[in-house]
């Protein structure tokens, strides 16, 4: 029975991979990262940023980083696909792409970022892409090892003896 199980799950797993790493989805997830760049709002840093964020049923959500006079206020294109997305309806992620206007290095996620991702999991895809479109990938779970996420609070707890 559990032999059975684990297969099934491998093959849906399967599937799962060759949906995500299919590669002409990923051209178009990274293309839309650089296209959401021209719509950052980015008056104080200058530095532009953009994220498309595909999500289990297809759909692509992108976003931008908004800048504020308060800086602290700014909000990355990571965060903002995110919170499109989740405000959508939609909680299950595959893959997200990156892009900035660096020359020769790719733009990789800051840790409020990579925290905001593995809330989603920690095995989907982070496409981090340079100018020219060539890119790295990484799981979330590895841009952020050791991380707190939901399963962290359900861990079991010492009582508080007063
Ligand atoms: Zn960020």
């Amino acid at each position: 029975m559990l032999a059975q199980c684990s297969e099934h799950c491998a093959h849906i797993f399967h599937s799962f991979r060759e949906n995500v790493t299919d590669s002409s989805k990923i051209q178009e997830l990274i293309k839309l990262s650089h296209e959401a760049k021209s719509y950052a709002y980015a008056p104080y840093s200058d530095f532009k940023v953009g994220a498309a964020l595909l999500c289990s049923d297809g759909t692509i959500s992108t976003g931008c980083n908004v800048e504020n006079a308060v800086y602290p206020l700014g909000i990355c294109a990571e965060r903002t696909a995110i919170v499109k997305a989740v405000s959508e309806g939609h909680r299950k992620f595959l893959a997200i792409a990156i892009a900035s206007d660096m020359k020769d290095a790719i733009i990789s996620p800051c840790g409020s970022c990579r925290q905001t991702l593995i809330e989603f999991g920690t095995e989907w895809d982070v496409y981090m892409t340079k100018s020219d479109m060539t890119y790295e990938v990484m799981k979330t779970g590895e841009l952020l090892p050791h991380s707190f996420t939901p399963d962290s609070l359900n861990s079991e707890k010492i009582s508080n003896a007063h």
